[in-house]
């Protein structure tokens, strides 16, 4: 199961790249990149593309066909999720000094690039399972624009618990499901007085109810100040929807992958409900944030990329995903 989970990192690396290939990516208004960044942004990602062929072959292979495959529906959703995402992100960065965010279950996700560039005193972690990391550590060395930005040696020398150990830059492995070990590790490689942004993109779904718990509870304990950003599917709570159970069903015969919670958090409310020792919780589905944090400016540059004309398959889609927002 757990070579499963970890695969799933290959279909966000490919709606990523199909949506910066199309343009839907960078959003320089919300991701609030100046021209020269967003540039880089682009170079960054093909440059990872580039290298991973390198060492997964196969990865390339699936991804390279999912990029030439992709439809708008699928482009927006990756667009509302990562645009979504970095402005949480940006606006909790743009109020606090000095800051660190931990990404759980960080898969080949770049974002650490531009908000290093961004942010001078901003230190990042990046963590997921051991050969997650280790791909992501291989990559990040080969490649030239890379490894120049990050100031990497092509080969770790020096000795570290971490693959990358950098001052402002940490990637780290880690099985997040053993609670201990985890605890053990983020008390290592962060600080536990500083303002913290924790990042669970697609992670929690994956795991269990139980350990999934634990590891909240013991991050916002662990933390004196944070925000907590999670992003998931939902399996839906009406009588009558039946997105969550027909998702279930095709992801289990397709790929034996299983979604432990996706109908026990089926709500908006019951996703946010694991984070009530937060102080400030709002939770909102991608729909939502697209009627609502989408100017118009960004809706008419999105309709000049690609005809969408499943509206309503969007409306259906992104009505079961969440951004969840926990500060404490
Ligand atoms: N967050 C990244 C993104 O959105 O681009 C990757 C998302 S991918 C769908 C899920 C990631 O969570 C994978 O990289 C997987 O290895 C990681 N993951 C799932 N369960 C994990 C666990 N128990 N410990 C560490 N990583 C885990």
């Amino acid at each position: 199961m757990e070579r499963i989970v970890q695969q799933t990192d290959y279909d966000a690396l490919s709606c990523k790249l199909a949506a910066i290939s199309v343009g839907y990516l960078p959003s320089s208004l919300l991701q609030r990149l100046p021209a020269d960044l967003a540039k880089k942004y682009v170079q960054w990602h093909r440059g990872y593309l580039v290298t991973l062929k390198k060492f997964c072959r196969r990865a390339f292979g699936k991804v390279d066909r999912a990029i030439r495959s992709s439809f708008p529906v699928m482009n927006y959703g990756t667009y509302l999720r990562t645009v979504g995402i970095d402005a949480a992100i940006l606006d909790y960065l743009g109020v606090n000094e000095q800051v660190q965010v931990v990404n759980l279950g960080c898969g080949s996700d770049l974002r650490m690039l531009p908000l290093l560039e961004m942010f001078p005193h901003l230190t990042y972690v990046d963590i997921d399972y051991k050969d997650s990391v280790q791909v992501k550590n291989n990559v990040l060395r080969e490649s030239e624009v890379l490894r120049t930005f990050l100031e990497l040696p092509e080969k770790n020398t020096t000795p570290s618990p971490f693959l990358i150990d950098q001052r402002r830059y940490k990637l780290v492995a880690c099985d997040l499901n053993d609670i201990t070990e985890t605890a053990r590790l983020l008390d290592t490689c962060t600080n536990r007085d500083i303002p913290t942004v924790i990042l669970s993109e697609c992670l929690l779904c994956y795991m269990h109810e139980n350990e999934s718990q634990l590891l909240i509870n013991m991050v916002l304990a662990k933390y004196a100040h944070g925000l907590w950003i999670s992003y998931d599917p939902i399996g839906g709570s009406q009588p009558n929807d039946r997105f969550g159970t027909i998702m279930e069903s095709n992801l289990k015969e397709s790929r034996n992958l299983e979604m432990p919670t996706l109908m026990t958090y089926n709500s908006k409310e019951k996703y946010a409900s694991r984070w009530s020792m937060a102080l400030n919780v709002t939770v909102n589905d991608m729909w939502e944030v697209f009627n609502t944090e989408i100017p118009e400016s960004e809706r008419k540059r999105l309709r000049s990329l690609q005809f969408l004309d499943e509206l309503e398959e969007l409306k259906v889609m992104q009505s079961h995903y969440i951004l969840m927002k926990a500060q404490w």
